[in-house]
């Protein structure tokens, strides 16, 4: 077993979503904005990172959180992620579960244009066609660690959510002729409808790179067992993989996304699902600022 530690990506706690940053900020840059706008749940790593990303790179800043897990309060609003927002330097704009978040972030940019500045829109999670190719560019990086290694690389697991992720990594491995078999995991959607919205945006980013799609759909595979009773709401199976990974590695997963990919790992292997000469690939997508919004889930 290999863990592929995407929460190593540096910027304030890391995570997938800086990959993904790199591609989307530097459109921003090209296109003379000075102001990044995004979105996401109130305890979005992706919100975070976007924070990140321009506080480094000299942008401003505006973040519209959508509080969509309440029996989290109060830790969920005022620590994690959302602290880490404030800290950074970026504007929140908090919105009540269930809100029209697209409307929302129009109204938001529609102001700061009004105000002067010139603002870019990054899509939730970063999962535009731009945004994934930063995971079409890690399945290669995977595939040269993999072959310095000298392993195999048979089996991936990685969380599904907002989908740039999952989509970059099976274009990636198609487009390289690796047969590494992926598994998404679903942290909110239905098989079917998470199976969908992967396929439209790798089919998408395969016509953008002039690749084939081809196999894209046989090779995209969500499992929807894990989510539990929603998004962002966390299962016993998601603590024992939280507990579990922490106390034999020292390695701290998430609430939301990794400690659900990581139940599914656990149950796929108490299940027989790998033979002993396979080798698999954990990838580890950040979101350990997520454990401090989340202390009513360990108490
Ligand atoms: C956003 C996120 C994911 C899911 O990635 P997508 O590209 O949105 O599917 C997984 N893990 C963590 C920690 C995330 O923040």
């Amino acid at each position: 077993m290999f863990i592929k530690r995407e929460d190593c990506s540096r910027l304030a706690t890391g995570g997938n979503k800086t990959r993904k940053l790199e591609f989307l900020l530097g459109e921003a840059w090209k296109q003379g904005a000075d102001t990044i706008v995004t979105s996401g749940a109130t305890q979005s790593n992706h919100a975070r990172q976007t924070a990140a990303a321009a506080a480094k790179l000299g942008f401003r800043c505006t973040v519209v959180l959508e509080s969509r897990v309440s029996s989290m309060a109060p830790q969920y609003t005022a620590s994690g992620n959302a602290l880490l927002d404030k800290v950074l330097g970026a504007t929140i704009v908090s919105a009540p579960s269930g809100a029209d978040m697209p409307a929302l972030v129009a109204e938001v940019t529609g102001q700061l244009t009004d105000e002067g500045a010139s603002p870019y829109v990054i899509p939730v999670g970063g999962s535009n066609v731009l945004g994934t190719l930063g995971f079409v560019e890690c399945a290669g990086e995977i595939l040269a660690q993999a072959a310095q290694l000298e392993i195999s690389a048979d089996h991936l697991v990685v969380a599904s959510g907002s989908a740039g992720t999952h989509a970059g990594l099976v274009v990636g491995f198609d487009a390289l002729g690796s047969p590494c078999v992926v598994s998404g995991i679903s942290v909110g959607g239905y098989a079917s409808a998470q199976s969908n919205k992967v396929c439209n945006l790798a089919t998408a980013v395969c016509r953008e790179l002039g690749l084939s799609a081809t196999n894209i759909p046989h090779r995209i595979s969500v499992d929807d067992a894990f989510i539990g009773p929603g998004y962002g709401l966390p299962t016993p199976e998601v603590r024992e993989a939280i507990d579990l990974v922490a106390r034999y590695e020292g390695i701290l997963l998430d609430p939301v996304y990794t400690g659900k990919s990581m139940a599914a790992l656990i149950r796929y292997i108490r299940s027989g699902c790998y033979s002993k000469n396979e080798n698999v690939i954990f990838v580890h997508t950040g979101g350990s600022a997520a454990l401090f919004g989340y202390e009513k889930f360990f108490a």
